[in-house]
């Protein structure tokens, strides 16, 4: 009895263990997994993308840095690359660094910049200094500037233009464009050589991600720095735009096609949430054979959240 009620408890263990590896290999991609592989062994990987435009990565995640002659500005700063950013710096540089932009609030991509020295000027847009305010989490100091809608920032040698496009991802999310070295970061939209993230980017609004697309691609630039993943060019963001103009097409289809009476016959009448759900599992199936049927193989991931990517543009098809 007691060896049984031991090994079962070991067994449970084994079980809880493995299924909690599990859980952390699926929700990053491969191409993630090969990036940190990457990063590990080097602890990080830093890139002089354009003249003094570096771009540091590690554990899945990028910063984006700028020398201009008077002092560095820094862009983000994800927990997962920590004081990695400092030694990084330290590497190219002796400017001390002067400013901090967050791209938008999320704590994985601005949760380290507590370590920052606390004269450093902090910026970032109105909603996201109010949504920092509302937190008030101490490892996401709340800006020391913030701004409505643009501003320009220029700083030695370097000028960056700071817009807030809408939420395509989160109230107060910004474009960082340096048009001088043509390039943009934005974060969370998308990463170049892969599906959208789960839930679509887990945007709360889907036209606005939609339109994001072409918002980015009204800028001169010739390369595309993302929050996760590998830099991309208007190449990646096109192709994106494609994807998700194909499931808007897909879900749209799946609501003129499928029948409500037909699918939902054999549910219960009298439970809603279940004849709701029939439909809903109907349309999405619809959904996603005709997205998978076009892009299984063109883009990392295909397959994976193609249920939740219908799902959600399946509502904001209906309600929008
Ligand atoms: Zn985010």
């Amino acid at each position: 009895m007691k060896f049984n009620l031991l090994f079962s408890l070991k067994y449970t263990r084994l079980i809880l263990f493995a299924s909690t590896v599990l859980a952390c290999l699926f929700s990053i991609s491969i191409a993630d997994i090969d990036y940190i592989q990457a990063a590990t062994e080097k602890e990080y990987d830093l890139q002089e993308i354009k003249d003094g435009v570096y771009i540091l990565s590690a554990n899945g995640y990028n910063v984006m840095f700028l020398t201009t002659g008077e002092g560095i500005i820094v862009v983000d700063a994800p927990p997962s690359i920590g004081d990695k950013i400092f030694k990084a710096i330290s590497e190219v540089t002796n400017e001390p660094i002067k400013y901090l932009i967050y791209s938008h609030a999320h704590r994985d991509h601005i949760g380290a910049a507590h370590l920052f020295q606390p004269f450093i000027q902090i910026i970032a847009e109105k909603n996201t200094g109010d949504i920092l305010k509302a937190v008030n989490d101490p490892e996401r100091p709340i800006p020391t500037t913030t701004f409505i809608d643009n501003t320009t920032l220029t700083v030695g040698d370097k000028t960056l233009q700071l817009t807030y496009p809408g939420q395509y991802h989160q109230r107060g999310d910004i474009f960082i464009y340096v048009p001088d070295q043509k390039i943009i970061m934005v974060v969370d939209q998308l990463t170049p050589g892969e599906v959208p993230w789960k839930h679509l980017a887990a945007t709360p609004e889907v036209p606005a991600l939609m339109r994001s697309y072409d918002q980015v691609l009204e800028y001169d630039f010739d390369v595309y720095v993302p929050g996760h993943g590998n830099t991309g060019t208007k190449k990646d963001v096109n192709i994106q735009k494609e994807y998700v103009s194909d499931l808007k097409n897909n879900a749209q289809l799946a609501i003129n096609n499928v029948n409500f009476t037909e699918v939902t016959k054999n549910v219960d009448r009298q439970n809603n949430a279940a004849i709701t759900e029939a439909y809903f599992d109907a349309l999405t199936n619809a959904c996603v054979e005709k997205t998978e049927e076009k892009w299984k193989g063109k883009l990392h991931g295909v397959g994976v959240w193609t249920d939740e990517h219908c799902e959600k543009m399946i509502q904001s098809v209906r309600v929008d």
